[in-house]
């Protein structure tokens, strides 16, 4: 148990990450407020937190101003994986930028520390390898990421603008590509896409050559993260990046998913998708020096986890996204 229960609301908390996070949260006694519209989630990642005495789900949109009463705000409430966030380009932008100014409102109000959880995408297509948070990034602002790329960006901007004019106790956190149980199954994501292929039997998609990389983060390294940056120094405000620096191509990740699930079928190569970024690797020196953390688990092992997950689930019970590529 924590030395002081907090109230605690996560935004987008019954997503693959924020699920993870109530979680953590719930566990450690804390009073948790999870709020979701279920745009790319459902009820069941947190159907098991429901009776506990110390977690509330409330169904809301945070592009609506909410009015609670709480010490920290995690905002994670926004479609992540590329097919979902094109969806509807706009809504994208307007659940960055409006759920940034509610939940900065509410932060102000109640005076409560609130953490954005932004992304590598800030970088862009990288030109700087691996990527510290000093470089400014490669957006493009006109292409079919950039209601993504571009919402978090203005959503950084907003943060940083709310706590250099009203003193908001603020967190940025960078999170580069992370995976795990409770990813949706048809949520076109490189490491969910190819594990669902290899057990239902389809052959595995390969957008362009699979030369271009990620580097994967294991989900509950990431958590770990996230909360050593809420509960750090209110003198270390980021942005940080969160992520493993150990760094893949996508056709070395297919294999490895294909070989660890005996997959039957093929890898194929399709079509580059446009504006895809060519490498992506964080240098994480600074998340090391300021809040002593570092990723533990290796891509193998948290690829058997989330295989083994896979299995577990019914894949048919959830929908496939509007195709996007
Ligand atoms: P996810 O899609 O599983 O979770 C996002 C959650 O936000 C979902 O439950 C969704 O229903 C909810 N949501 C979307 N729009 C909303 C709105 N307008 N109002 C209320 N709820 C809304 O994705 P995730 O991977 O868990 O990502 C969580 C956060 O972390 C996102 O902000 C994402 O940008 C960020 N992030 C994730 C990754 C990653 O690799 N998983 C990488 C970088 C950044
Ligand atoms: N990708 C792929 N096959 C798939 C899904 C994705 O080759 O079935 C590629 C995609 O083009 C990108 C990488 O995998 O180069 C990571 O894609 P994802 O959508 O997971 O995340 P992001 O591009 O946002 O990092």
């Amino acid at each position: 148990m924590p030395n002081s229960v907090k109230r605690i609301l996560v935004t987008g908390g019954a997503g693959f990450l924020g699920s993870h996070l109530c979680d953590r949260l719930v566990e450690r006694g804390h009073d948790v407020i999870c709020i979701d519209n279920f745009f790319t989630s459902q009820k069941d990642n947190v159907s098991h937190l429901l009776g506990k005495a110390n977690f509330e789900l409330i169904r809301h949109d945070v592009t609506h101003p909410l009015w609670l009463e709480v010490d920290q705000i995690y905002n994670l409430a926004c479609p992540a994986a590329p097919g979902h966030y094109q969806y509807n380009p706009i809504k994208t932008m307007k659940t960055s930028v409006l759920g940034a100014i509610n939940v900065l409102g509410m932060a102000k109000r109640c005076r409560a520390k609130v953490l954005q959880a932004s992304t590598s995408e800030v970088y862009g297509d990288p030109e700087v390898h691996p990527q510290t948070e000093s470089y400014v990034g490669h957006v493009n602002p006109i292409g079919p990421r950039a209601c993504y790329d571009e919402g978090k960006r203005a959503a950084e901007t907003l943060f940083f603008d709310y706590h250099r004019s009203n003193r908001v106790n603020i967190r940025v956190a960078r999170i580069f590509n992370t995976y795990g149980p409770r990813m949706h199954p048809y949520d076109g994501r490189v490491v969910s896409n190819f594990i669902r292929q290899a057990l239902l039997g389809e052959n595995l998609t390969i957008f362009g050559t699979g030369a271009q990389t990620r580097s994967f983060c294991y989900v509950d390294d990431l958590v770990d993260g996230l909360i050593r940056l809420m509960e750090g120094p209110d003198s270390f405000v980021g942005p940080v990046n969160i992520g493993n620096p150990t760094e893949f191509t996508i056709k070395q990740l297919a294999e490895m998913v294909f070989e660890m699930c005996g997959a039957k079928s093929k890898v194929v190569f399709k079509p580059a998708v446009a504006d895809d970024p060519r490498q992506r690797q964080p240098d994480i020196t600074l998340a090391k020096k300021v809040l002593g953390w570092e990723p533990k688990t290796q891509l193998a092992e948290g690829l058997r986890k989330t295989i083994d997950y896979f299995k577990s689930i019914d894949m048919k019970r959830f929908r496939a996204p509007t195709p996007n590529y």
